[in-house]
């Protein structure tokens, strides 16, 4: 056997690519590890990305910025950041520093995810009509397991691709929320806790898993009195939805981060404990950017 040898991660690194550069450092069954090196690179306007397996991901030189569909503000990445980028989280780089190259290293989870990370959702055919009196609208039609999608007679096959991938994603999302709704029944955990941590005081008009939020774990609409859970969080130990809900419901009482917000939440046995936990996932502990 040959002695492994360690390599450097900076060392090979090119100074000012022209385009990113991916190269595979690791390749086994269910994990990828890539070096990623941008030098201003961003990902076009009006584009998303968007993945079917989950990533992590670290800056560890330069700086970035990334956005998540339906989030107001972009993230912003310095060397040391990382973050998890769900599966099917729809994301783009805003910004890479064009003056310095900016080195990430990804880490692709695959496989083994388990229901619900997605909705049941499958499309076997998905049936295209390109039309020559359509510019620019493009329409999706579903039934059963059949996509049709009409377009533009001149779009090109990558934008079709991109398309398909953004209209099943979006049914995917759909029907997982329906599945996570019918499946769990976030208002009796609400209502119990709402009990036993705010001696049933709290009014809530509505609670649901929602899918359109990835890069936090809920958020409270204190005047509407309703709260959204991201799908995520159906998939963390019971203990962890737990604080994420009581987080919630104390925003009922406190909107904002003071001292008497963290005071209520405090009282939660695993508090400490599921703050480390969703930390360790990437996610931000204050959950909204600025709540209406
Ligand atoms: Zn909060």
């Amino acid at each position: 056997m040959n002695t492994p040898q360690p390599a450097n991660i900076f060392r090979s690194a090119p100074a000012a690519p022209d385009k990113e550069q991916f190269t595979t450092l690791l390749e086994q069954q269910e994990v990828k590890i890539e070096r990623i090196v941008s030098f201003g690179q961003r990902t076009p306007d009006g584009e998303w990305l968007q993945q079917e397996t989950g990533e992590w991901v670290m800056v560890l030189a330069g700086t970035a910025q990334l956005s998540f569909e339906g989030e107001p503000r972009p993230l912003n990445l310095a060397a040391g950041d990382y973050l998890y980028i769900p599966a099917l989280a729809r994301h783009r780089v805003e910004r890479t520093d064009n003056r310095n190259k900016t080195v990430w290293l990804a880490v692709h989870v695959r496989g083994r995810q388990k229901s619900p990370a997605r909705g049941d959702a499958v499309i076997e055919t998905v049936k295209v009509i390109r039309s020559s009196r359509r510019r620019r609208t493009v329409t999706a039609r579903f039934e059963a397991t059949t996509m049709e999608v009409r377009v533009p007679h001149t779009i090109s096959e990558a934008k079709l691709k991109e398309i398909i991938a953004g209209f099943t994603g979006k049914l995917q999302r759909k029907l997982l929320k329906k599945q996570l709704n019918a499946r769990h029944d976030l208002a009796q955990v609400a209502a119990a806790l709402n009990k036993q941590y705010f001696n049933g005081a709290l009014k809530l008009n509505r609670i649901e898993y929602v899918t359109d939020q990835f890069s936090k774990f809920g958020c409270c609409d204190y005047r509407a009195r309703a709260i959204r859970v991201a799908h995520h969080v159906a998939e963390m130990p019971v203990w962890v939805r737990d604080y994420v809900l009581i987080h919630e419901l104390a925003h009922l009482v406190q909107p904002d981060h003071s001292p008497a917000f963290w005071a209520l939440v405090n009282r939660y046995r695993h508090a400490e404990r599921a703050r480390g936990y969703l930390l360790a996932k990437g996610y931000e502990l204050n959950d909204e950017r600025q709540q209406e």
